[in-house]
């Protein structure tokens, strides 16, 4: 996705060769005119999924969510990574460890909000290792709802996340792949440039 690739030229921030700070648009601040963008893109490529529900972790994948359940016309839940005290019907968990904050926490969501005959979009922000989006796609299995295919705006190509899950034969579309960022430099896969 072109408009995503010159937003993260123009305002990216590499901090490291393995971590892209983008706070300026979708982890702290947010675009919403991007974020429309990005949520129209992600549902014209899973328009003919059948999809019911969007299912997503706190908190950097709520704004791309919701503008793709905006566009789908589907609910959206997101995955907490703390017990909340208004959490208090059956819960459907998972262990994930974070990338960014190396440690490991229990997500969960209640069962009120994902049902045995959903078809799950399963988004993120980013895909490093993919444990997020493992996690996430364990709790669509406990659910016993389908998983379509897991949407990700930004896609780190050079980490292991995205060959897992594809070796699994889940639906992975990113809309940005980078290649490296080595040197300081963001260098994307050439073939997210199509899109
Ligand atoms: P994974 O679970 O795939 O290893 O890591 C994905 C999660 O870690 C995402 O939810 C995202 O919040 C965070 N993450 C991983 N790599 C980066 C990065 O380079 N930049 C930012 N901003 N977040 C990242």
């Amino acid at each position: 996705m072109k408009q995503l690739q010159e937003k993260i030229l123009q305002e990216g921030k590499v901090l490291s060769a393995d971590v892209l700070k983008v706070d300026s648009f979708l982890n702290h601040q947010i675009d919403p005119q991007l974020m429309q963008a990005i949520g129209e893109e992600f549902a014209e490529r899973f328009r003919d999924a059948g999809i019911t529900r969007i299912l997503t972790i706190e908190s950097s994948g709520i704004a791309p969510a919701v503008m793709a359940g905006l566009s789908l016309g589907v609910p959206v839940v997101f995955a907490r990574k703390r017990k909340s005290l208004t959490l208090t019907s059956s819960l459907l968990t998972a262990e994930v460890h974070s990338f960014t904050k190396g440690e490991t926490n229990e997500i969960s969501v209640s069962k009120d909000y994902l049902k045995q005959e959903d078809v799950v979009l399963v988004m993120d922000d980013f895909l490093a290792n993919g444990q997020a989006a493992l996690g996430l796609a364990a709790i669509v299995e406990e659910a016993g709802a389908e998983l379509a295919g897991i949407g990700i705006v930004i896609e780190k190509g050079f980490q292991a996340g995205g060959k897992l899950l594809r070796d699994r034969g889940l639906r992975i579309e990113s809309l940005a792949i980078l290649d490296s960022l080595e040197n300081g430099t963001v260098q994307f896969k050439q073939e997210a440039f199509t899109k």
